[in-house]
């Protein structure tokens, strides 16, 4: 992509949407273009799964959940090889994508213990402005007070065949199209219909659908966007 960005004055951009729908990747390109900070908000989700599995803990545990939470220190750092993430110093970057741990984070995710002590961990992550923050209820819950909001979709089917690759390319893993599918639907579900903080779009959200376009198009949007409101 060769467009120049003028200097922006920093603000918080918000990038909620379903899994699938290429918030991780258009998050980071886009905070690229800004010079702007890149904060995966599904890595916490996922590094808690990741704890609470190791610790045995059952998902309706509120009580060894919320013991777990406050003992826990996360700590996202940027390397060359991308964002890395440690829980109380241990590097858990490596495991947090498996089918298991996302289905764990789901899990998780619908539990109030959970979700509190990680409003404060993201809040404080966002603090200062110039950032893009990408989630599920950056717009609604996280950052009520964002400036630019998106909310990012795409038809199923292409949402399910992106995160297919993802797994063959990235991990070398071997899953069906179909149960990539189903269990991308199911943790829609969960996400969607839960009570507290749902994935849904803030009312102020610019709502894109990525399904027909390239990568390019949608950070065009976002930028013209961004420029518009500046
Ligand atoms: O974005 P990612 O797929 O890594 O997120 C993993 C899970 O964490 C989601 O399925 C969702 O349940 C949860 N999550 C959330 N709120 C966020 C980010 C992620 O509930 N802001």
């Amino acid at each position: 992509m060769e467009r120049v960005q003028k200097p922006f004055k920093k603000i918080i951009v918000t990038i909620d949407g379903p899994a699938g729908a290429g918030k991780t990747t258009i998050s980071k390109l886009l905070a690229d273009k800004l010079g702007y900070r890149y904060l995966d908000t599904g890595a916490l989700y996922r590094a808690v799964a990741v704890a609470a599995t190791d610790r045995g803990i059952a998902v309706d545990d509120d009580l060894a959940l919320e013991s777990l939470c406050r003992d826990m220190v996360i700590d996202l750092r940027s390397s060359a090889d991308g964002l890395r993430v440690l829980v109380n110093q241990d590097d858990v970057t490596g495991r947090l994508r498996t089918p298991q741990i996302s289905m764990m984070a789901s899990a998780v995710s619908a539990r109030s213990v959970v979700r509190r002590f990680l409003l404060t961990v993201q809040r404080q992550l966002g603090e200062q402005k110039g950032v893009v923050a990408e989630g599920r209820d950056m717009g609604t819950v996280v950052f009520p007070q964002a400036e630019a909001k998106f909310f990012l979709d795409a038809d199923p089917h292409i949402r399910a065949r992106r995160r297919h690759e993802e797994l063959i390319v990235q991990k070398g893993e071997r899953p069906s199209l179909e149960s990539v599918e189903k269990q991308m639907l199911q943790r829609d579900h969960n996400d969607s219909t839960r009570s507290l903080a749902p994935l849904q779009p803030a009312e102020d959200a610019v709502r894109i659908d990525s399904t027909h376009l390239t990568l390019d198009q949608v950070i065009h949007q976002m930028l013209d966007y961004i420029e518009q409101i500046q």
